[in-house]
């Protein structure tokens, strides 16, 4: 039998769901192993920004690289390190004065216990540890590992030293897990500036940073990609966030002006970046909408997360079928958009679809093909229609949800992230912003236009080519979001099995490869992007048909091997198609609808 393995096909902006199942398979275990309650406290020590000045202290300006990793790329690197990555990519922070490279930093993120934390390590020219810090750690236990008597053990380290917990660091007693994951992710992150800057064999002639100019004069507009893996941008899109990334951190717009200035922060929010950029004049605003729409989008991750034990959602999905739970607030209204969705799709979007996806082991990292006795077994709890909604007439009793199966369970991994985009631009347009970019791995929404131009550019991946866009969306005040077949899957016997299933057989959609949406909010693009990848192109334009704002692309497989790409008629009219390597294989076609 051939090998079974996961693939991540994405890049640097990493689907949640990616990101979220290496998180969910460890959590999942250490769930088991009984997890405290009350174990998950959010202890923020630094920002990014502030990360950054401890490790670059004399530097006047700090640019930002992405580096894309090919799946060789990072089997290589798994080799190095003797482990698995989650990373398909790394952002790495270039800290300079006068122009010339003073360190390397990598802001990362390790499970510790049960959760993960979030640290920077700063790295010499020489490739030594400068400065590491934690920046944020989720735990309640085992905190020491923040303190800097316990980070100075790193500190000279290199790529050379083998980072041992109890040979070359002390251990804390109490923590001992955060420590080992410490020593690895900080070998991670010597790893791939050894490779990829100082001495490694990539140093010479990756593509993926050199001769790339720092810094893109601020008249070219933004790329973003539409896709969840963000590495459908090209160098030149690199080049150009990197650009952006440096405006702020180098804080060279000081003060009010009538300078339009670019605030943009980055966080690690649903185990995906969540990116958040403004322009304005009043780079205070700015600076507080991006914190608070960062902030909000993590306050929907606490309410709809189904690892976090102490979640709404996952004390929903505790007592659900027991007995009818008091469902308020965000999490009611996000259960209740879902059902809509559901019933306009025929089912094909369906929230109580994770019992499969968890029998194809897409929660565990590890793909396998379930016998049909386990898909039958399962099926009878998937369905939206075991979700009971009981509103209630009075205001003073609480509305209710009520699973009437007893292992019927919901994910809001297809909808979660592009509501609380919704909600994070709620927060911004508090702030009286008018243009900004809200990307949560790849759910986008852009608000206005960067200064000067009529829309913000978004690049739509390649399916087969994750080094290619097909082309890029021009869009503003709209939403965008892409559903596809190599953001997850795996390959048994030649045949890809993708994580977006089909509810009413239980098994992962075939035909389809990507789904892009435009619409006018983050959840209809989430959710419509799902429903269209289950119901395929045909029964895909149907659906489209019945919103008028609602703009698609379908990409699946054509009879004879080929790509085939349709566009509706409004998506069209916002794409502008860039050339692609083997131009034949891809079928492109309008269809006359919205
Ligand atoms: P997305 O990337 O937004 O298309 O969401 C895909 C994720 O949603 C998967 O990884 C599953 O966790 C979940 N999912 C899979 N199939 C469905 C479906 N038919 N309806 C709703 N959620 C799904
Ligand atoms: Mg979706």
């Amino acid at each position: 039998m051939a090998s079974k393995q996961i693939t991540f096909a994405g890049i640097f902006f990493f689907s949640w769901v990616v990101i979220l199942s290496s998180f969910i398979s460890k959590s999942l275990e250490a769930q088991t192993a009984a997890e405290p309650s009350e174990n998950f406290q959010l202890q923020t020590y630094l920002t990014e920004e502030q990360a950054l000045a401890l490790v670059f202290p004399d530097c006047d300006d700090i640019a930002t690289e992405v580096i894309t990793m090919s799946h060789e790329e990072k089997n290589d690197l798994e080799k190095l390190l003797s482990r698995r990555l989650y990373e398909d990519g790394f952002k790495v922070y270039l800290g300079k004065k006068d122009g010339v490279i003073q360190g390397y930093a990598i802001i990362t993120e390790e499970i510790g216990k049960f959760h993960p934390f979030t640290f920077i390590v700063g790295v010499t020219p020489k490739g030594k540890i400068k400065d590491i810090a934690v920046l944020v750690y989720r735990e309640s236990r085992g905190g020491e590992i923040v303190k800097k008597r316990f980070l100075y053990q790193f500190v000279g380290k290199s790529f050379k030293n083998p980072i041992r917990i109890n040979k070359d660091i002390i251990n804390v007693t109490g923590a001992t897990m955060s420590v080992q994951y410490l020593c690895a992710g900080v070998r991670k992150v010597l790893a791939v500036i050894n490779e990829y800057y100082l001495n490694g064999k990539k140093a010479e002639n990756s593509a993926t940073h050199t001769n790339e100019p720092a810094v893109i004069p601020q008249k070219t507009e933004p790329i973003h990609s539409a896709n969840t893996s963000q590495n459908a941008n090209n160098r030149v899109a690199r080049a150009q966030k990197g650009a952006e990334q440096s405006k702020r951190e180098t804080g060279r717009s000081e003060g009010a002006s009538s300078e339009v200035k670019m605030v943009k922060q980055t966080r690690m929010i649903m185990g995906t970046f969540a990116e958040v950029s403004v322009y304005s004049k009043d780079e205070k605003t700015a600076g507080q909408g991006v914190e608070g729409a960062l902030n909000e989008m993590e306050r929907m991750d606490r309410i709809m997360s189904n690892y976090k034990k102490d979640s709404e959602l996952s004390q929903l999905n505790k007592n659900a079928a027991k007995a009818p739970v008091t469902c308020r607030g965000e999490l009611l209204d996000v259960i209740e958009r879902s059902q809509y969705y559901s019933g306009l799709s025929g089912g094909a979007f369906d929230i109580t679809v994770s019992p499969v996806v968890a029998l194809w082991g897409f929660f565990r990292e590890k793909g396998r093909v379930p016998s049909d006795k386990e898909i039958e077994r399962v099926l009878p709890a998937v369905s939206y229609k075991n979700i009971v909604i009981q509103k209630s007439a009075d205001p003073k009793k609480p509305d209710t949800v009520f699973f009437k199966n007893t292992q019927t369970q919901i994910d809001l991994g297809a909808i979660g992230k592009g509501y609380a985009v919704d909600k994070a631009l709620e927060i911004i347009k508090k702030y009286g912003i008018n243009n900004a970019c809200i990307n949560l791995g790849g759910n986008i929404y852009v608000l206005g236009t960067s200064p000067g131009k009529t829309a913000w550019k978004i690049g739509v991946q390649h399916p087969r080519n994750k080094e290619e866009i097909l082309g890029y969306l021009e869009l503003k005040d709209e939403a965008t979001a892409t559903s596809g077949d190599y953001e997850r899957f795996f390959e048994m016997n030649g045949k890809r099995y993708s994580h977006i299933i089909n509810p009413l057989t239980g098994r992962p959609v075939t035909g389809t490869i990507a789904t892009t949406i435009v619409a006018p909010t983050g959840t209809e693009v989430d959710a419509l992007s799902t429903s269209l990848f289950v119901l395929g192109f045909e029964k895909g334009l149907d659906l489209v048909k019945k919103f008028p704002n609602v703009h698609a692309m379908i990409i699946y497989e054509g009879n004879d091997g080929k790509i085939m790409v349709a566009m509706t008629k409004g998506f069209a009219d916002k794409f502008k198609k860039t050339p692609v390597k083997g131009e034949d294989d891809v079928k492109w076609h309008v269809v006359a609808s919205n």
